[in-house]
């Protein structure tokens, strides 16, 4: 039992939810000297940001916006911030800047390649390039996919989300209340402070609420955002699995992509495969064994992946706004008209690579 509203206790800051981005909005306020209080509804890592992918894949870089800059701000930034963890946790992250490569399919591609190899060298700031090549013996993607050879980035990296996360929750757990199995289902945030009720009954009080549980924050929000859409529901969540095979490596592969599948190198001989996109799902975190085209079509890509041995299966649920954009970027913003209540929900793909700084804007 929590009881803090008896106790008088007023936050600096509530946050609701304890995947990547409360975490580190969390980490940010605590460094800030705030008095942080975190309510995870299950435990910490439970939702999308607890599987084992952990691509960290660019924005193409022609045709640059602002989006794009700020993505790229963060896979830039994430290195110098992953060892600053690291080191005051002393648990590794699986960080390492592997790259990416893309099989090249068709000749027509070629012209649109070549603006995104000028568009890296404008605005990748020269530390990191993006290369059209042949494929080489070391490659592990299928030459017959590759017809006309590899699109090959540097800046793309990769991490392990589930270490990640528990790096984050080594800092954060012991500087800050953090209760899981903490539901919270209505918020008032009417008067100067704000109040979050929780489901077995507590209330908490805080100056700032921070609501970052995922694509479950959409219902929390709408009775505060719903006129910003027209009435209508401001999000939703989309399942994806994926799969964890046992693969020998010496870990210097890069990550391979095509068309909707990534193939994710992991420390420790571990090679991730993903993912699949379901807007119509009964149980988010149950693993659907028909469901495995995404992997079928990752072993074409990848064929000496063919005999590894699946050694993990997951399924999750990312958030997806209908608020703007394709839906597919996180959405991370005050909430008009409530001063002291902020929305840090994630997105397709590119979250773990920018939460670091999404949670520090707002
Ligand atoms: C199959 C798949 C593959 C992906 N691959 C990648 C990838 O390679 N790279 C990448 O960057 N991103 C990837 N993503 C997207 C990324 O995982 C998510 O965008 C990101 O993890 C979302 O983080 P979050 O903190 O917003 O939400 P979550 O990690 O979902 O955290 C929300 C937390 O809130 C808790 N919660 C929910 N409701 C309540 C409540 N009422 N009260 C209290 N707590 C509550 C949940 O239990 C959960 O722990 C993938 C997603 C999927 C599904």
């Amino acid at each position: 039992m929590i009881h803090k509203a008896h106790s008088g206790k007023i936050y600096d800051t509530a946050i609701i939810g304890g995947g990547i981005l409360g975490l580190w909005a969390a980490r940010h306020a605590i460094k800030r000297g705030e008095n942080v209080v975190l309510l995870e509804k299950r435990k910490i890592g439970a939702g999308a940001s607890g599987g084992f992918l952990g691509a960290l894949m660019p924005h193409m870089p022609d045709n640059w916006n602002a989006k794009k800059q700020f993505q790229f701000e963060g896979l830039d930034t994430l290195e110098g911030v992953i060892t600053e963890l690291e080191d005051e946790t002393s648990i590794s992250c699986g960080y390492r800047r592997c790259g990416r490569i893309m099989p090249v399919t068709n000749e027509k591609l070629f012209g649109q390649i070549e603006r995104r190899i000028k568009g890296a060298e404008e605005n990748w700031q020269r530390r990191y390039t993006m290369t059209l090549r042949q494929v080489q013996n070391n490659d592990l993607i299928n030459p017959d996919i590759a017809k006309f050879g590899i699109q090959d980035d540097t800046l793309s990296a990769r991490i392990n989300p589930r270490q990640y996360i528990a790096a984050l929750d080594a800092f954060v757990r012991p500087r800050c209340d953090l209760f899981e199995g903490a539901e919270v289902y209505f918020l008032n945030v009417q008067s100067a402070h704000g109040e979050l009720k929780l489901a077995n009954g507590d209330a908490i009080i805080a100056a700032r609420i921070i609501v970052a549980n995922g694509y479950e924050a959409y219902p929390l929000l709408q009775p505060f955002m719903g006129e910003a859409n027209d009435g209508k529901s401001i999000g939703r969540g989309v399942k994806g699995q994926a799969v964890l095979v046992d693969f020998a490596h010496n870990d210097d592969l890069p990550i391979v992509y095509h068309d909707g599948s990534y193939v994710v190198p992991h420390e420790g001989n571990r090679v991730a495969i993903g993912s699949t996109s379901e807007n119509d799902w009964q149980n988010g975190t149950s693993f659907d064994e028909e469901n495995m085209s995404f992997y079928e079509k990752a072993i074409e890509l990848v064929p000496a992946l063919k005999d590894a041995p699946i050694i993990g299966r997951w399924a999750g649920v990312r958030p997806r706004n209908t608020l703007e954009g394709r839906g597919t970027e996180p959405y991370f913003r005050m909430i008009e008209g409530h001063k002291n209540l902020i929305a840090l929900i994630g997105g397709f793909k590119i979250t773990l690579g920018i939460g670091h700084n999404a949670s520090n804007k707002i």
